[in-house]
């Protein structure tokens, strides 16, 4: 079952959980035991901060279970503040691998159907590190897609471990969030490619006018 976490991409899995301090092995994009056990692990420490922050409906534990150890942990505390204050919202997308970032990238361009989502290519967004969430607010059943429903969730949710995209200066996007680290998406790249930390348990926040600049959501 925690195989199918992060897709099918294993090298992009293992320096999700390199990062995260709990794969010692090579990132070679090969399963092994080394991968599996520290999948379980993952999958445990998962399950341990469930059981102490909360569980949501199933589209958002998908998308929780699948971010890094820090950002559940931000994330579940700032779902029980929304949901607290009576907004019918889930996390309706969070980790995507560069491939699928890719994918989402050629909507809409080079002939291809449909709106184009997203400025970002596969490694350009939080997204591909397993530190960003969307937020789909909800009203009948129907997706909510005016503003004020995400400002209030914001103004409700928000705490000093997160960063919120409606807070960005060139291009509000007020459905993400992502956890503070206090590193330029290039550094979070270079770390998450060679396995390295970048995010504490105490993460800093950062100007978000200045982690923003040349960032694509
Ligand atoms: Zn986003």
């Amino acid at each position: 079952m925690s195989e199918r976490l992060f897709g099918s991409d294993v090298t992009f899995q293992q320096r999700i959980l390199k990062s995260a301090g709990l794969y010692p092995g090579l990132i070679d994009g090969l399963w092994g035991p080394l991968t599996d056990a520290a999948f379980e692990a993952f999958f445990e420490k998962t399950e341990e901060i469930a059981e102490e922050l909360g569980t949501f409906d199933r589209r958002t534990e998908r998308n929780l279970t699948a971010l890094q150890l820090p950002a559940q942990r931000a994330a579940r505390r700032f779902m029980a503040r929304v949901l607290a204050d009576g907004i019918d919202a889930r996390i309706i997308s969070a980790t995507r691998s560069y491939d699928e970032q890719n994918t989402l990238f050629r909507q809409g361009r080079f002939g291809n159907p449909g709106h184009r989502i997203t400025k970002a290519r596969g490694g350009q967004s939080r997204h591909n590190f397993a530190i960003a969430w969307d937020l789909g607010i909800f009203e009948g059943g129907a997706y909510l897609q005016n503003a004020a429903p995400y400002d209030r969730a914001a103004e409700v949710g928000l705490d000093e471990a997160i960063e919120w995209g409606g807070h960005w200066q060139s291009f509000q996007d007020r459905p993400h969030y992502r956890l503070a680290v206090g590193l330029r998406i290039s550094e979070v790249r270079e770390r998450f490619e060679a396995g390295e930390p970048y995010f504490g348990e105490e993460a800093p926040g950062v100007d978000p006018a200045e982690s923003a600049a040349g960032e694509a959501p």
